[in-house]
């Protein structure tokens, strides 16, 4: 259990955002829940990104649900009298997740499939919880406290590019989230036709095989860091090629990459995905298109969360 010092830098950051915050000045605390194959992470963050109490364990093969439960529980027990209301509570998990019913189905974790996780959640914590996709939690929380250009991130991509592949898009400043709440994910773009690489959805030659550290490693039987120069390359080259089809579709701006894939393969691999992207990009619409890296580190995933249950507090 860490108590985290105020975060100085993301109060100003949503401050000086020019967006009203209806939410902003309410002191009531949101219960952010981040559910991932590798992490599940909770914590307590005010209506301006401060977390004061965050926790996390390694996600389990099998008991989950147990092993979140507990987290949850330890996080609330762990908030001090100052601290006391939490008005809001947000949940992220691996997609797909499947809306209005509240249950989620991730493609890496094969104990959580068609998990009431909304509902469970909230009868723990007493709080109408409010599901999102880790990817969508994401592209909200670059967009709320990621400190770019409003201009930008307005008209935005993420893609976050781990073990799993999440990603979200911004569309005229709102989250995309289509009819069951999965939209906005490039994971299972097609980005290579002929002799595509198996993908666990049960496709082939989608983004995600291409870019999710797990299937990379397995592919080079080394860690990400060691990784040859040709590999750099062809994750580069997918990726771009997933956000140039997204942006001329989605008509953006900024197109931010993230993740353990992304930070193994270091610098160069945005410089390829900012290359290939503008090679692939011709439209008149898709001239000031910029690739760039997520601004929030480790603790973007529950700012994400934390994120998807303020953005419906204050419509
Ligand atoms: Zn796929």
């Amino acid at each position: 259990m860490t108590a985290v010092p105020s975060p100085a830098s993301i109060d100003a950051v949503a401050r000086s955002s020019g967006r009203p915050n209806r939410v902003q000045g309410d002191d009531r605390w949101v219960l952010a829940v981040d559910v991932g194959c590798q992490r599940l992470s909770a914590g307590l963050v005010s209506a301006s990104g401060q977390m004061v109490v965050r926790d996390r364990v390694t996600t389990p093969t099998r008991g989950v649900w147990s092993a979140l439960e507990r987290l949850v529980r330890r996080v609330v027990a762990a908030r001090s009298a100052e601290h006391d209301r939490i008005g809001w509570c947000g949940v992220t998990c691996e997609g797909p997740i499947e809306e209005p019913a509240g249950r989620v189905s991730p493609l890496s974790m094969p104990a959580l499939q068609g998990f009431e996780l909304r509902q469970r959640i909230s009868e723990l914590t007493d709080i109408d919880a409010v599901l999102e996709t880790r990817g969508n939690g994401r592209a909200m929380a670059e967009r709320w406290f990621g400190g770019h250009d409003p201009d930008d991130a307005d008209h935005m991509i993420v893609v976050i590019a781990s073990e799993s592949v999440d990603g979200g898009v911004i569309v005229d400043g709102q989250v995309v989230h289509g009819r069951t709440g999965n939209a906005g994910n490039l994971a299972h773009v097609l980005v290579e036709l002929d002799d595509g690489l198996a993908c666990l959805c049960g496709g082939s030659g989608c983004l995600m095989p291409y870019v999710s550290t797990r299937a990379l490693e397995a592919e080079i039987n080394r860690p990400l860091r060691r990784a040859p120069a040709s590999i750099r390359e062809r994750t580069g080259v997918m990726l771009g090629r997933a956000i140039a089809t997204a942006a001329s579709s989605f008509d953006s701006r900024l197109a931010l990459i993230g993740g353990a894939t992304v930070a193994g393969l270091g610098p160069e691999l945005t410089e390829v995905v900012a290359r290939e992207t503008a090679q692939r990009a011709k439209l008149s619409h898709l001239q000031d298109l910029r690739v760039d890296t997520v601004a929030l580190g480790p603790e973007g995933p529950l700012l994400g969360a934390a994120v998807s249950a303020l953005s419906r507090a204050r419509r």
